[in-house]
């Protein structure tokens, strides 16, 4: 697990929150659960997997690796499109 604060993967597991296991952060003691109820994605992200699309990759394989589902990246695919389209 990875603290999102100092990104440590020096982490213990400090018990259940609605069902959800618990981290703290060894090095900031920043608590974080497992998987965060939030499905947004950072900038870095979104552009990580448009940059794979660009070069060739499926978006099955994008999903494959980066655990994202395709329709999200194709909402972030044609989402990129219409900002191009309005260049000159
Ligand atoms: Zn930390």
């Amino acid at each position: 697990m990875k603290c999102p604060k100092c990104h440590s993967t020096l982490s213990r597991k400090n018990g259940h929150r609605r069902g959800k296991q618990c981290y703290q952060c060894c090095d900031c003691g920043r608590q974080f659960v497992e998987h965060p109820i939030s499905r947004s994605y950072s900038r870095e992200v979104r552009q990580l997997c448009l940059k794979m699309y660009l070069n060739g990759m499926s978006l099955r394989g994008i999903e494959r690796v980066t655990e994202i589902h395709h329709t999200t990246i194709i909402h972030w695919i044609r989402e990129a499109e219409l900002k191009l389209s309005d260049l000159p």
